[in-house]
């Protein structure tokens, strides 16, 4: 099994004057962009990254720039987001509401953003509709038989299609060598992994082992 994921993550060494710049799903730093008005919970693996004078952290929630916290959930509907970008799927809300476009306008925000400070990497929440990197929802996750993807959301798509890699918070073993980075006392957990390598992924999408 190939994955996109499976590309090592390459970065340069950083340094204080030259600190690596990261973008962030806003979210994944504490800021309350959540569609309940909340951080989404707590993320620990991040904080290191976050207390690192060696890593520019540029936070940005593309949900909140386009519709606003609190807000609805949304979720795509008949493809990921790439697919939403091509206008072959959409993005809705239990309500009903298309938010297909406000998606498409907060993505390319954030591509503008991730271009402007010339991240290096980005750092997003999986699962979401805007942020998703790696399994997102297909269709209404409120369902009693709600279903996963492999796929995108609407905003990691574009950042990938401009040429940004994008990791997510359960991505473990890329997470690790981000820190060893930073940190070059850090002793790296060998044992970690990201999340499309964990048993729930390879089960639920009946993939086998590398
Ligand atoms: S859109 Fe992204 S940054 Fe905003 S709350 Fe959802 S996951 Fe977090």
């Amino acid at each position: 099994m190939s994955h996109l994921k499976d590309i090592p993550l390459q970065l340069r060494t950083p340094s204080k004057e030259e600190p690596l710049r990261v973008l962030i799903s806003a979210c994944l730093g504490g800021q309350k962009c959540g569609y309940d008005g909340t951080s989404n919970g707590e993320y620990p693996q991040m904080y290191p990254l976050l207390a690192s004078p060696l890593i520019k952290i540029v936070p940005f929630c593309p949900e909140e720039f386009s519709f606003g916290s609190p807000r609805e959930m949304c979720d795509i509907y008949g493809g990921n987001g790439m697919d939403v970008l091509e206008g072959k799927a959409k993005v809705l809300t239990p309500s009903g509401q298309d938010w297909s476009q406000g998606m498409i306008d907060a993505a390319e925000k954030m591509l503008q953003i991730a271009q402007e400070n010339q991240v290096e990497l980005a750092i997003m929440m999986d699962i979401s509709a805007a942020c998703g990197s790696t399994v997102i929802y297909d269709g209404n996750r409120f369902s009693d038989n709600k279903v996963y993807q492999i796929g995108t959301g609407v905003c990691a798509a574009k950042l990938i299609l401009g040429g940004i890699r994008v990791i997510s918070q359960r991505d473990f073993k890329s997470l690790e060598k981000l820190r060893k980075l930073i940190d070059p006392d850090h002793v790296i957990n060998e044992n970690a992994i990201d999340h499309h390598q964990t048993e729930w992924y390879l089960q639920y999408f009946n993939k086998t082992h590398n």
